[in-house]
């Protein structure tokens, strides 16, 4: 591995989670910094959740650019923050902190990649239908998002579970703050579900359901529940096709992965920090 010329000079962001050892973001955040030809590293650190205020005083005591942040401190890291996003206090969560010469910015940039991916592939949801299935983190993220960047109708369905409040609470935040008209339905009801699913321009999985354990697994009974014309995505990245994106493209969707979601949240975190933009193509490329 060739590894960055540490100097003097060179600066440290870093990503704040427990557990993260297994995680891909350091060496994606440093291949863009490479391509930026920043001479700042990546490093990744065990901080969990009673460690955390201690890790931000750090973080402004060391004048850290900013940091990365994952679970468990996503919803807990806005206390000891100067400053949060519109985006992350309705989603309840901050994935990027910004550190403006000691004043500390939190934002969330998993709805924003997102919105990124589905435009990376010429989806414009704006003005048009959402039905989203998923009431926690990546489905808070992505409905909030939507509803703030123009999506006019969205239909929330989550199963009743621990979750559940998260979505009712969207609801009214979405209906609350912006122009978007949300509605929630329990998962339960499929008629309803298929009946959302039929007038909608976009249908979106932002559960875990597709992926380990929960792999070949999906919820929808059959293809009648698609329509050529629905565009289907799956926040679920690994396997990259889930069995609802092969059941929707053999239905004769258009279909996209969580993949673009996950590559361009990384590239809006960079960009709010640094305040430039790493080219998509070469990201890609190089994640492979
Ligand atoms: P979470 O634990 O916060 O929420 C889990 C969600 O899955 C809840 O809505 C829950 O109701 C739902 N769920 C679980 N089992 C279910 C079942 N059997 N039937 C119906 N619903 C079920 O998890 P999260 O952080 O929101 O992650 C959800 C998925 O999104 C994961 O697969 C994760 O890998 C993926 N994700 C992708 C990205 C990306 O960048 N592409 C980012 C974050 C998360």
């Amino acid at each position: 591995m060739e590894r960055h010329q540490i100097t003097g000079h060179t600066e440290l962001i870093g990503l704040l989670a427990y557990p993260i050892r297994h995680s891909q973001s350091p060496a994606t955040h440093n291949a863009a910094y490479e391509k930026l030809g920043v001479d700042i590293v990546n490093l990744a650190f065990e901080v969990d959740a009673p460690e955390l205020e201690d890790a931000i005083k750090g973080l402004r005591a060391l004048k850290l650019r900013g940091a990365n942040v994952s679970m468990p401190n996503k919803t807990i890291v806005h206390q000891y923050l100067d400053e949060i996003s519109p985006a992350a206090k309705l989603c309840g969560a901050v994935n990027t902190i910004v550190n403006k010469d000691g004043y500390l910015v939190g934002h969330i940039t998993d709805g924003i990649g997102y919105i990124q991916s589905l435009k990376d592939n010429d989806i414009d949801p704006a003005g048009k239908k959402l039905t989203i299935v998923g009431s926690g983190g990546a489905a808070t993220a992505v409905e909030i998002q939507a509803a703030l960047d123009g999506v006019a109708e969205m239909s929330i369905f989550a199963r009743d579970d621990k979750f559940k409040q998260n979505a009712l609470d969207t609801v009214k935040k979405i209906n609350e703050n912006t122009n978007c008209k949300a509605t929630f339905y329990p998962l339960e009801d499929l008629d309803k579900l298929k009946e959302e699913m039929h007038s909608s321009y976009l249908f979106t999985n932002a559960t875990g359901v597709g992926m380990k354990p929960l792999e070949g697994i999906t919820y929808i009974p059959d293809s009648s529940f698609f329509r050529p014309d629905l565009i289907v995505t799956d926040v679920v990245y690994a396997p990259h096709e889930t069995a609802m994106l092969k059941m929707a493209r053999h239905a004769g969707c258009k279909t996209m992965n969580g993949q673009g979601m996950m590559l361009f949240q990384a590239i809006a975190a960079i960009e709010l920090i640094l305040g430039k933009r790493v080219d998509s193509a070469y990201m890609k490329e190089k994640l492979g």
